[in-house]
């Protein structure tokens, strides 16, 4: 069970993560107590990463003065959820490890430099002090929670900031650390988002890696189920922001929601949760305030009720039309294409073709006009902004032709810029003017997904 930061933001919402986990560990026989993976406790990380700015800057003073109050807001929580020796314990193990981080960041604020290692550690604080939190406000109302401190469990390559776990290593420990204290009815409680080297040198994920640290300790002890709790009811149909009242999605495939991650759906991003997906362990999004609806479970065959699973966009994308009569049939024409996106670091999103033109899309737009430049040095090149991609996604799509034909007619009068099925097949995008994004949303939501008027009953 990982709870994000949202999930453990302050005292009423860790007492719902209390009564949540206390449901689950009730409900369940002895044998499958859960490991419980929290997050920072919400804007911890964002504050810690403004230390490490701050002792980079040399302003040694600000740093320990924002590490005060992040260390504050912990106490005060440590006050609010536990009493007595726990208490005291609680708050001086906090007090222990903020005022090791002061003294680093007076040391890296007179170096005027923080080194990515160095940063690990700072902001590694974030979810160590909330692990020892949780863990503390569990075992004050009775669950047997023990804290783990997950860099003794996650192991890690040394790539600071971004590090990548070594899943054979992670195994053996999870194997050594965590599975003996599930066998004997204890609750784990350890933070994401962090790990350590071979050598014990503090790693972190990178962001939003929390949920990443759940599905590789998931998948090492290979669980039933992760359950990913978070502020909203899952995957959403559609953006709410475009389209009147999108449903939850009930059920995704890994594909379908890496597809839907790659069109900017924030609740989870799929290859966070790829150690899962390689154990085929089903992971299930729930809200921490909703925490009696059902949520979206991903799982490696999906299975949804209706045609499509979601519709998704990605808006204000540029299309750059790329002619040339002369050099399109002749073999290398689209690596020399290609390799001017590649010299400025641009990445293309859709690629479509016809007899003599290339169209691509990119939302990156800082080299532009470099690009251009390169590009017509060997082809007519036309640039069209304020362009958006609108991509329906389903397993459905892939034997289903109907679903093409429909979402045509659903579209019918606006104009398609370009149209695209990968080989998947699990999406079709069109790519239109960004000022017709909402229109087309909510064309294609209410082709498939408008709910029936619920029949009247007379009494
Ligand atoms: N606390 C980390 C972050 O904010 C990791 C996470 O929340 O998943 O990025
Ligand atoms: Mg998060």
């Amino acid at each position: 069970m990982k709870f994000g930061g949202t999930s453990v933001a302050d005292k009423d919402a860790i007492c719902r993560v209390v009564d949540i986990v206390r449901r689950q560990w009730t409900s369940q026989p002895k044998a499958s107590t859960p490991v419980v993976v929290v997050s920072a406790l919400s804007k911890v990380t964002d504050g810690l990463i403004r230390t490490a700015a701050f002792a980079r800057e040399g302003d040694g003073a600000k740093a320990v003065g924002l590490l005060n109050e992040l260390l504050d807001r912990h106490v005060a929580l440590a006050a609010a959820l536990t009493t007595g020796e726990r208490q005291q314990a609680l708050r001086a193990a906090l007090r222990a490890q903020f005022e090791e981080l002061m003294g680093l960041v007076q040391a890296l604020a007179v170096l005027r430099e923080v080194s990515s290692r160095s940063h690990d550690a700072l902001v590694s604080a974030g979810e160590l002090a909330s692990s020892r939190l949780v863990a503390e406000a569990f075992a004050e109302k009775g669950l047997p929670a023990v804290w783990v401190d997950a860099r003794t469990v996650v192991v890690t390559d040394e790539e600071h900031t971004i590090a990548a776990p070594d899943m054979a290593a992670s195994c053996a420990r999870c194997r050594e650390h965590l599975a003996p204290l599930t066998a004997g009815g204890q609750m784990p409680v350890l933070g994401g988002f962090i790990g350590a080297t071979a050598n014990g040198v503090t790693t972190t994920l990178g962001r939003g890696g929390s949920d990443y640290s759940a599905a590789i300790i998931g998948a090492c002890l290979g669980v039933d189920e992760i359950q990913i709790w978070t502020d909203v009811d899952g995957m959403l149909t559609a953006d709410p922001r475009l389209v009147t009242k999108p449903r939850v999605v009930p059920r995704l495939s890994f594909g379908e929601a890496s597809e839907l991650a790659y069109f900017g759906a924030k609740v989870l991003h799929p290859s966070t949760i790829l150690p899962a997906v390689a154990e085929n362990i089903p992971v299930r999004i729930l809200n921490s305030r909703q925490p009696q609806n059902a949520g979206t479970l991903i799982t490696s065959e999906g299975r949804q009720e209706g045609q499509l699973a979601a519709i998704a966009c990605k808006r204000d994308v540029t299309v750059i039309d790329i002619t040339s009569t002369r050099m399109f049939m002749a073999h290398g024409f689209l690596r020399r294409l290609f390799e001017v996106f590649e010299k400025f670091k641009t990445a293309v999103d859709v690629v479509t073709t016809s007899e003599v033109s290339v169209s691509v899309t990119v939302d990156d737009t800082r080299r532009l006009e470099s690009i251009l430049d390169n590009l017509r040095t060997f082809a007519d090149v036309a640039c069209e902004p304020a362009m958006a991609i609108v991509s329906i996604v389903g397993e459905r799509l892939h034997d289903d032709p109907t679903l093409f034909a429909k979402a045509i007619t659903a579209l019918g009068g606006i104009p398609l810029r370009l149209v695209s099925q990968a080989a998947s097949r699990r999406n079709i995008t069109f790519v239109l003017r960004d000022a017709d994004v909402a229109a087309a949303m909510t064309r294609l939501h209410d082709a498939f997904f408008s709910i029936p008027e619920p029949a009247k009953h007379a009494h």
